[in-house]
């Protein structure tokens, strides 16, 4: 956003419901600050009844493109003209760019999932990686991870029946276990593994005392990401911590997921540190 709205400025937002906690308006109107871009990034709260009724006419409109969230990643698809490979396959769609006056889905988490390790120093190639929870952050993870040639993945998850039908689904990609969340299943799999993941919502603020893996099973061969950003350090990472492991937080991927949506919606490198900066001065405000 270059400081004042146009009748040339170009309008890009968010749909979801709720919308109004998301980071994406902070770091996309950082960015587009940063390189005088003429965009503006708005969030719109979309009622469940209208969700093909707004997608359609917010691009009627003029909007230049959109994030998606929940809870419509993955119905938004019905409302699209085509949608890329990645996101058919991931059955959900968190970007749509108009290319040709068609209407195309993409996802971004995966990406930029893969783009936050890599940033990190944290190569995943050949390793075997403890994914805990089954949800949809979990999905994204998965896929991209398959994708960027782990060697096995478990799952373990509260719902044993929810990550089974995660692996049914990916078992074509990569190799898969999948273990109920105990903490007998939790050790035996910490010891084989390089890689832990926390994809589920246990320590998000406000139940930030909360944690899915006891301090005790970490040891300082491990890689300990967390998806949460809220906090940035959850009590999960600070016992990694402690306990020596090397350590990733959430917010990499909130910001290259980000990053990837600016770049398809306007053709330029996005500045990563500036989109990072504005997130963490907003998180630690
Ligand atoms: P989701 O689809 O609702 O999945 C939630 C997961 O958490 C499920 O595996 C669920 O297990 C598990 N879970 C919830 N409460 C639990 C508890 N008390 N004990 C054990 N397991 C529990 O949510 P999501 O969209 O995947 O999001 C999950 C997390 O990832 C959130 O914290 C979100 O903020 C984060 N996330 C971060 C980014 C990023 O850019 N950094 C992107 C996406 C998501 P059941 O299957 O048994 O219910």
């Amino acid at each position: 956003m270059t400081g004042s709205i146009l009748g040339t400025t170009k309008v890009v937002g968010l749909i979801g419901n709720p919308v109004e906690h998301s980071l994406s308006p902070v770091i996309h109107n950082a960015a587009f600050r940063h390189l005088q871009l003429d965009y503006v990034y708005v969030p719109f709260p979309v009622h469940p009844d209208g969700l093909a009724r707004a997608v359609r006419g917010l691009f009627q409109a003029g909007i230049a493109g959109l994030n998606v969230t929940v809870p419509y990643k993955e119905r938004v698809l019905d409302c699209l003209d085509r949608v890329d490979h990645y996101a058919q396959v991931l059955g959900a769609v968190n970007t749509i760019v108009k290319e040709d006056g068609q209407l195309v889905g993409y996802n971004t988490d995966g990406p930029g999932f893969i783009r936050s390790l890599q940033a990190e120093g944290v190569d995943v190639r050949g390793k075997t990686v403890l994914v805990i929870g089954a949800g949809g952050a979990a999905r994204a993870v998965a896929f991209a991870l398959g994708q960027a040639g782990v060697r096995e993945i478990t799952f373990v998850n509260r719902t044993v029946e929810r990550a089974q039908n995660l692996k049914r689904e990916i078992d074509d990609i990569v190799q898969v276990e999948v273990l109920p969340l105990t903490p007998e299943t939790l050790q035996k799999s910490l010891q084989s593994c390089q890689i832990v993941i926390n994809t589920t919502t246990v320590g998000m603020y406000p139940h930030t005392d909360n944690t899915p893996v006891p301090g005790q099973l970490l040891q300082p061969r491990l890689t300990v990401v967390d998806l949460i950003y809220n906090p940035l350090e959850t009590r999960l990472l600070r016992a990694a911590k402690r306990a020596g492991c090397n350590t990733v937080s959430g917010l990499g991927m909130l910001v290259y997921q980000g990053a990837a949506s600016f770049e398809l919606w306007t053709g330029k490198t996005a500045p990563v540190g500036v989109m990072t900066d504005a997130a963490l001065a907003k998180l630690n405000r």
